[in-house]
């Protein structure tokens, strides 16, 4: 560590002290934290709907599967409440909802930008 580096607040890296930033609110983080940050955030904003849509699709799936043999899940009793062909209709569109979130999560992973890698940043491991 050379007189203008300092243990970053967040990683405890050595890093110059010029590189620091802030992260969330008042917490400060070196280039390399605030890369991770801004890559965890646009994670979870890519992958919100598409697990929300895997639940919704699960639903469908299930009571449509259910409802084939006679049963439903408890929390799903009200869909036959309106007859058997609606019932199916709100099933077909649990599962058409479902399939649709999963798009809008693909179709941010496209259009969201990726934060820019700091220069000078180890490289993520090779993943197998
Ligand atoms: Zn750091």
């Amino acid at each position: 560590m050379s007189a203008s580096e300092v243990p970053c607040p967040s990683c405890g890296f050595a890093c110059r002290v010029e590189s620091l930033q802030h992260l969330s609110g008042s917490q400060l983080g070196c280039a390399d934290c605030v890369y991770r940050h801004k890559e965890a955030k646009r994670d979870r904003i890519v992958q919100a709907p598409g697990a929300a849509g895997c639940l919704v699709f699960l639903a469908g799936a299930a009571t449509a599967l259910l409802g084939v043999v006679g049963l439903n899940l408890k929390v799903l009793l009200w869909i036959d409440a309106w007859g058997a062909d609606t019932g199916w209709l709100i099933r077909g569109a649990l599962c058409a909802s479902g399939i649709a979130l999963l798009g809008v999560s693909v179709a941010l992973g496209k259009v969201l930008p990726k934060p820019e890698r700091p220069p000078g940043m180890a490289p993520p491991p090779i993943a197998d």
